[in-house]
């Protein structure tokens, strides 16, 4: 069988959706869909299916967790246009056998990450799906229009940003894998997989503050994801392999594992964690305001003209464009 990479998959959809609406402002190809609505805001939609089997392995994932991450993983998409999220819809597909005690503690994590956003759930559905259990899960939020934050908006000069540290959640995740879940030194990167913590306070204070142009969330690796910001601005990036940020249990973790941990932080994907672009003259604000979310940014890199994300390691450029984690079809 033919595989096709996700992102051509989307394109060919998108190109045989032809219709479009007044009230849309952005359709396929960023985090979230805007529609406007009235009073100057826009409602943000975004879905984001999780199988089991390919998303999560239920041999390691404690059912709260896996309903902690699938509502995380769905609102981080709203964080990453600025937005505040609002209404959630879940779908569940159930294998046959699934037991009651499990369904309901899925759920209460689910239902805690709304209560922890203020969101409610609002709907769904629920059907039998043969084998595999799997959860969709569409949420909307809401926001300014003026201050949403999109893929498209980088500038050759801007300086690029991410948030917290990478690599940890493609760690926790093989440290998962071979049975180290339960060693106290490696909480930290399990957690990082098992139960993400989207960027929607800072993600909003950004999108308030003005200070930035392009911003998305880090669900496929830096390589991946500042890839789309550059082909939606139509500009390249380069990034310094030293700027980028490590947690020291991810350097511990990688060094045991044998795995690279620029691999990790760049290829792995799921960290949940910010990229965004802005003017080099908005450094000093924009580190006030990491202080004031208590949240950590980490400058990696700039903007240029080009096409190609280029990292430089020990004094060599490489192109690292779309070298993240890849869905296979
Ligand atoms: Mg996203």
């Amino acid at each position: 069988m033919e595989h096709f990479a996700e992102r051509n998959i989307i394109a060919a959809i998108a190109r045989q959706q032809a219709r479009t609406a007044a009230d849309l402002v952005r359709g396929i190809g960023d985090d979230c869909a805007v529609v406007r609505k009235a009073g100057g805001l826009v409602d943000l939609w975004t879905t984001d299916a999780l199988v089991e089997g390919v998303h999560f392995d239920l041999a390691w994932h404690p059912p709260e967790l896996l309903g902690r991450k699938a509502a995380s993983v769905n609102i981080s998409d709203i964080g990453a246009m600025g937005g505040r999220p609002r209404f959630a819809l879940l779908a569940l597909g159930l294998p046959a056998a699934c037991p009651k005690e499990f369904l309901d503690k899925m759920v209460a994590g689910f239902l805690d990450v709304l209560a922890e956003h203020d969101m409610v759930l609002v709907g769904g559905d629920t059907v039998y799906a043969g084998e595999r259990l799997l959860l969709s899960i569409t949420v909307c939020g809401e926001m300014a229009e003026k201050q949403v934050c999109y893929r498209s908006a980088a500038r050759p000069g801007d300086l690029v940003w991410v948030s917290g540290c990478l690599g940890n959640a493609a760690c926790g995740l093989e440290l998962c894998r071979q049975g180290w879940q339960g060693q106290e030194e490696y909480a930290l990167l399990c957690r990082a997989h098992l139960d993400p913590q989207p960027q929607v306070r800072l993600g909003r204070m950004l999108a308030e503050s003005g200070l930035i142009h392009a911003m998305m969330d880090i669900s496929d690796g830096l390589a991946t994801d500042l890839a789309h910001i550059c082909q939606g601005s139509g500009v390249g990036a380069e990034i310094m392999a030293e700027e980028v940020p490590l947690a020291g249990e991810l350097q511990k973790a990688a060094a045991a594992l044998q795995l690279s941990t620029m691999q990790l932080a760049l290829q792995g994907g799921e960290d949940y964690q910010l990229v965004f672009t802005s003017p080099a003259q908005n450094s000093g604000p924009l580190r006030n305001l990491s202080q004031e979310a208590g949240v950590d940014i980490a400058c990696v890199g700039r903007i240029v003209a080009g096409a190609q994300v280029m990292l430089r390691q020990d004094g060599e450029w490489r192109d690292i464009s779309f070298q993240g984690y890849e869905h296979r079809f």
